[in-house]
């Protein structure tokens, strides 16, 4: 919790502009902005002007619509007048996933209805309800300093392919790297804890996926003829996939950990306050048993480790009845969830020299990487996490406790090419269904975003190393 009270004139303004910020998250949530669907390409377009023009409203200075190769992102900028204001960069994405009503909706996905305070439409928490907060709660930042711009060089930049894995943002945040330059990336693309414990999440895995094709005979050969006297390419996948683990669950790639930042007692400690309850988890897990490295707890096997996983494995005769045959190929799918300290580069060479290491004579092996996103990771002891932090605790009156992200995505890419630490400010909850029917934002978390943005630039600005005069 934190020491300064909330303050009144932010809570008021809050509550006078609430109805009109709810009207106009609305009106963003009417237009299908599916990035994964070229007929809505038009719709993704006109998402990104409509939103240039609310920031201008907003009081941006400077929103525009920037192409790239694919759908349109947004950038808006807002500098502050103080010359030592640090810069922050605020990411989110105005693309949303596919919805139909046929999908269970039980209203129309793009006409929200607000019922027993949520509102219900696709993008209302994923993510056009998380960007549009930025909107008023800047407003309200502004009401309560009196200032007329932010205590922080305040920068956004929001992008319309998320959804459909951000296969041009890379490239955008390189090409524009000079508008973007920020001293700390808030990433409002996440989510909490849940209703009642309030959380701010510290780092994301990174990823790294591959393909191997295992050939043998130059084709299916018979196994009465052939077999026992010569490679079978199946057998071989098999092999490779049994020696991917030991018997602790750990990773046997050689240098697979080196380097990781490895969880510290606090860190364990705050985890281990969750209140996690693991029948219910595998209930979502759909699984029958939790399982992996020994020695961590199920939160921190997929939050703080790094694994291997087998997405699939083929080869050989699938259809029905016997075939007796030596196959002549077999294929595997690889993906290794990364933490902080390990380089997607390296994963990949110590990959490669472990597969090749284990190919014997008459088996041909090709060995296809994907391209990789980096993991992320803010100390707790962080300033600009504290400031978050504080701002949260003084919008929800709680402790805010702390989590991470299983998952990856492109806000590493935002860390990597700005060199920038990456926060993580969400107030979605698990319940509130991204990517699936009847999406909804809780309209009651919703302001309390705009209440945490209220506080929080002047706390950053307040908190950020200055560089003397
Ligand atoms: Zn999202």
């Amino acid at each position: 919790m934190s020491d300064t009270p909330p303050d009144s004139v932010v809570r008021t303004y809050i509550d006078t502009h609430r109805a009109a910020f709810l009207d106009d998250l609305a009106e963003w949530l009417r237009i299908p902005s599916v990035s994964a669907q070229p007929e809505h390409a038009g719709d993704v377009r006109r998402s990104a002007e409509w939103l240039a023009v609310k920031l201008k409203e907003t009081g941006f200075p400077v929103a525009e619509v920037w192409e790239t190769d694919g759908a349109p992102a947004v950038f808006a900028h807002w500098p502050s007048e103080d010359p030592q204001a640090p810069t922050v960069l605020v990411y989110g994405h105005h693309d949303v996933q596919p919805a139909a009503m046929a999908d269970g909706w039980h209203t129309d996905p793009f006409e929200p209805v607000v019922k027993d305070g949520r509102m219900y439409g696709r993008g209302a928490a994923d993510d056009k309800g998380q960007v549009f907060f930025h909107t008023l709660g800047v407003r309200a930042h502004l009401a309560a300093t009196g200032a007329a711009a932010p205590a922080v060089n305040l920068k956004l930049v929001v992008e319309g392919e998320e959804e459909s894995g951000s296969p041009h943002f890379r490239g955008l945040v390189e090409s524009r790297a000079a508008e973007l330059a920020a001293d700390v990336v808030i990433v409002s693309d996440t989510g909490m804890w849940s209703e009642t414990t309030p959380t701010v999440c510290t780092g994301m895995r990174g990823v790294a996926d591959c393909e191997i094709d295992f050939h043998g005979p130059d084709q299916d050969i018979h196994s009465g003829a052939f077999g026992g006297a010569v490679p079978n390419p199946a057998t071989v996948a098999a092999r490779l996939v049994a020696a991917l683990h030991d018997d602790e669950g750990r990773v046997t790639v050689p240098g697979f950990y080196d380097g990781i930042a490895e969880l510290t007692g606090a860190e364990r400690a705050l985890i281990a306050e969750l209140p996690f309850d693991e029948s219910e988890w595998l209930r979502k897990a759909k699984s029958h048993a939790a399982s992996g490295e020994a020695g961590y707890s199920t939160l921190e096997r997929v939050w703080a480790r790094p694994t291997a996983e087998v997405n699939g494995i083929a080869g050989g005769y699938q259809g029905p009845g016997g075939k007796t045959i030596v196959p002549a190929s077999a294929h595997l799918k690889l993906s290794f969830r990364l933490v902080s300290g390990q380089d997607p580069y390296e994963v990949e060479a110590a990959v490669r020299d472990w597969v090749a290491a284990r190919i014997p004579d008459g088996i041909r092996h090709a060995i296809r990487f994907g391209a990789p996103t980096r993991p992320c990771l803010t100390p707790l002891d962080h300033p600009a996490l504290q400031s978050v932090v504080r701002a949260m605790g003084r919008a929800f009156g709680q402790k805010i406790r702390f989590t991470r992200e299983g998952g990856s995505g492109p806000a590493a890419d935002l860390q990597d090419v700005l060199d920038a630490p990456v926060l993580f400010l969400g107030i979605s909850v698990p319940s509130d269904g991204w990517h699936s029917p009847n999406e909804k934002v809780e309209l009651d978390l919703l302001l309390k975003g705009v209440e945490t943005v209220a506080y929080l630039w002047g706390d950053l600005a307040a908190a950020a190393p200055r560089t003397p005069a």
